[in-house]
């Protein structure tokens, strides 16, 4: 692929279209799509979803951590046996197909694989539990000299088998806290052999098991070692000694390991942090912008002069590009980048800039994969390659009348994303009506909350994606009650009205609504009037009732602080923000609130609302009363479903008024995460079918 060019004119970004050798391959150009999880390991849908990033540019496509033992397991992908590899030939068919490179990332957990179901231990350099809640809570056997050899036996059988299923790089990995950096770190590391105390010796077990891998397969494929650096110390109770980097490699000891360790290696692979450090390693944009950690990654140069590929979530093609030419990065890689907008590279090389789908860091990829299948707010494609057959780029024609009237009620993502796909199937005649003045839907709101602005980015891209659609027309500030849907003249009615916060309390504790507590009232506030209605609470002292126990709550907390209010967090979750784990964000965000000093009140249920303050009762019962002057509900949200169950009520009014269909889509069916109520109009924008209109004679 090559860079579009004016006859005459290099193009500014022809750099990352050049060819580059790693090892004994060749990458056709500078973009990489990381390893990163999917969820469904070595379903077929792994092939699909990986081609299609090759399809789309990227130059190199990599597997999800592929785990050379079974005491490695539970594993991402499996690859202890010859079965497994056959298993990944599709993978490199479906890459090789667009002329890219394959790369499998073989690892192995140690200290937090949980290998309970082959009834073995996990190992690990010492007998110390990792401490990381997503993951072990066993605790592993010291690994004796024999588990050593035997791990790197293994690790070169299955780099032997990657080899002869077809991939181009294969991965001695050592990020995320992964075994080899469990040796090379000194705070899991506390061997007093010729494995432990000093760097060298820390460095051995990784060292050798390159040597060893190299020696197998390095004639034929690239070896590339992953490691993420550390800046400093990372906040947390892990923190034991100040000079440790918890879950990656502090950068000073990356260097000296690259320089040990250069002579082996065919491509660095540098990213940041690991899993105690998780907040810096999924890195949220909740908490850190495009590119955060490049201060510390792209130093990495100073110890090599072999290829490297960083990351960051990197998404503006100038960066990218000043990355390269400066030659603090051969590669860009990319993990989410690469999901949210497969066909970035290709976007790039020809400059359609405002047609990319830009990750916005939300992190909901990983809490989807988490659930054993990916999903993407951005890219509602990503993972229904295979499975549904959809292409990011392509859709098919509407079969039916293109001309038919469509009416959608509420330009959220779910109406948004069905009204762009609608249009480009080709059908003219959208109505996208929204009672507010611009689109977006809860996302006008949820982005002005602090950190979160990022995420209006999915607004302003189907902004810029239907301006370009003359079959869809966006008509802002209409309130649509039944009559005005009835008579609006649409023959399809696509119901997207959301799910605002509830106004009364209704909450899964009590599951039921809150005394007293009613949005009405001057001291009782939902997030959306707080936010984006400008109510304010009537005095200082402010609950934050969070029974979500996610993002809202604590950033509704923090809106306040930042306006001079004393909020007080309460929680029926014991770990504030329990569900943010997942995204990345917990660690990072209850970080933020106990520097700022605001009360948290874990582990109590709020059961009775009043002027002057709320009851909490914990959870044998006791009660007390916590004086406030108001509170906010982030107790759940409630389909506004009023309109939609009223339109289907009555077939034959419908009938009367040339409706031949409605159809619900997003969080009017049931409140989910973003990436559902995206998927949710995606799939309808795909599948509606219109029948032709009856020839009149
Ligand atoms: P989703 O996440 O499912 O897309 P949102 O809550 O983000 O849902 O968006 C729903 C949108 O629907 C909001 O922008 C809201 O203003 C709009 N809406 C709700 N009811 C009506 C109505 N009766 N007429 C017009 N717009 C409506
Ligand atoms: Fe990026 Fe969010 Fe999509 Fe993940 S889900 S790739 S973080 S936009």
């Amino acid at each position: 692929m090559t860079a579009s060019t004016t006859p005459g004119q290099p193009s500014r970004y022809a750099c990352l279209f050049e060819p580059l050798r790693i090892g004994p391959t060749t990458a056709p150009n500078r973009f990489y799509a990381l390893p990163h999880s999917t969820g469904w390991g070595v379903a077929p849908e792994e092939a699909a979803f990986r081609g299609m990033r090759a399809e789309g540019g990227w130059g190199v496509v990599c597997t999800s951590t592929a785990e050379v033992s079974p005491d490695s397991a539970p594993a991402f992908v499996p690859f202890w046996g010859d079965e497994d590899a056959r298993a990944m030939v599709p993978f490199c068919d479906a890459v090789h197909e667009h002329g890219a490179l394959a790369g499998i990332e073989l690892g192995h957990h140690g200290a937090y694989a949980t290998p309970m179901y082959e009834r073995i231990p996990a190992v690990a350099p010492s007998q110390i539990q990792f401490d990381y809640p997503l993951f072990s809570r066993t605790i592993p056997k010291a690994m004796e000299r024999d588990d050593i050899r035997r791990v790197q036996a293994d690790w070169v059988a299955a780099a032997r088998r990657a080899r002869d299923v077809g991939f181009d790089l294969v991965y001695v990995y050592g990020g995320h806290s992964s075994l080899p950096v469990q040796f090379l770190s000194p705070y899991y590391n506390r061997r007093t052999d010729e494995y432990g105390g000093s760097l060298e010796n820390r460095a051995r077990f990784w060292l050798e098991t390159i040597e060893l891998v190299r020696e197998a397969i390095g004639d034929d494929c690239g070896i590339v070692v992953r490691l993420g650096v550390e800046s400093a110390p990372q906040a947390g109770l892990g923190v034991v000694d100040d000079r440790l980097a918890v879950g990656g490699v502090h950068l000073d000891e990356a260097l000296a390991f690259v320089r040990l360790a250069d002579h082996l290696v065919d491509l660095w692979d540098v990213c940041y942090g690991g899993l105690l450090s998780a907040s810096h390693d999924l890195a949220p944009s909740r908490v850190f912008g495009e590119g955060a950690f490049l201060p510390w990654t792209r130093r990495v140069r100073e110890a090599t002069a072999k290829p490297i590929v960083g990351n960051g979530r990197l998404t503006d093609a100038d960066l990218m590009r000043d990355l390269v030419r400066s030659g603090d990065f051969d590669f860009v890689g990319a993990a989410r980048p690469a999901i949210a907008d497969p066909f970035l590279p290709r976007k790039i090389a020809a400059e359609r800039f405002d047609e990319i789908r830009e990750c916005i860091g939300c992190n909901q990829c990983a809490q989807r994969d988490f659930l054993g299948h990916l999903g993407c707010v951005q890219n509602p494609t990503a993972g229904e390659e295979q499975r549904r057959g959809w292409h990011p780029e392509r859709f098919d024609r509407t079969d039916g009348d293109p001309d038919t009237p469509i009416l959608i009620v509420g330009a959220g993502p779910a109406g948004m994303e069905c009204a762009r796909v609608l249009g480009r199937r080709g059908h003219t005649m959208v109505h996208l009506v929204d009672a507010a003045p611009k689109m977006g839907g809860h996302l006008r709101w949820f982005s002005a909350l602090p950190g979160f602005r990022p995420w209006a980015r999915v607004q302003e891209t189907q902004e810029l994606a239907l301006e370009r659609l003359p079959g869809v027309q966006f008509v802002p500030g209409k309130r649509l009650d039944l009559d005005a849907v009835l008579d609006y003249g649409a023959e399809v009615v696509i119901v997207a009205t959301g799910a605002p916060w509830s106004r009364d309390g209704l909450n899964r504790v009590t599951r039921a609504p809150i005394p007293g507590a009613d949005a009405s009232r001057p001291h009782v506030l939902t997030p959306e009037q707080l936010v984006l209605e400008g109510k304010r609470p009537p005095g200082p002292r402010v609950v934050v009732y969070d029974c979500e126990a996610e993002l809202t709550g604590v950033a509704v907390t923090q809106l306040l602080e930042q306006a001079g209010f004393e909020p007080i967090l309460v929680s029926p979750s014991f770990l504030i923000a329990e569900h943010a784990q997942q995204s990345g964000e917990g660690p990072a965000i209850r970080a933020e609130l106990l520097r700022a000093g605001v009360e948290l009140v874990p582990g109590h249920a709020v059961t009775a609302v009043a002027e002057h303050g709320v009851t909490v009762r914990d959870e044998i019962g006791r009660e007390r009363e916590v004086a406030a002057d108001a509170i906010v509900l982030v107790t759940q949200r409630v389909s506004d479903e009023a309109l939609y169950l009223d339109l289907v009520g009555d077939p034959q009014r419908l009938e009367r008024h040339g409706i031949r269909a409605v159809h619900r889509i997003g969080d009017v069916v049931a409140p989910r995460l973003l990436a559902e109520a995206t998927f949710e109009g995606h799939q309808l924008g795909r599948a509606l079918r219109v029948a032709a209109p009856v020839a009149v004679a």
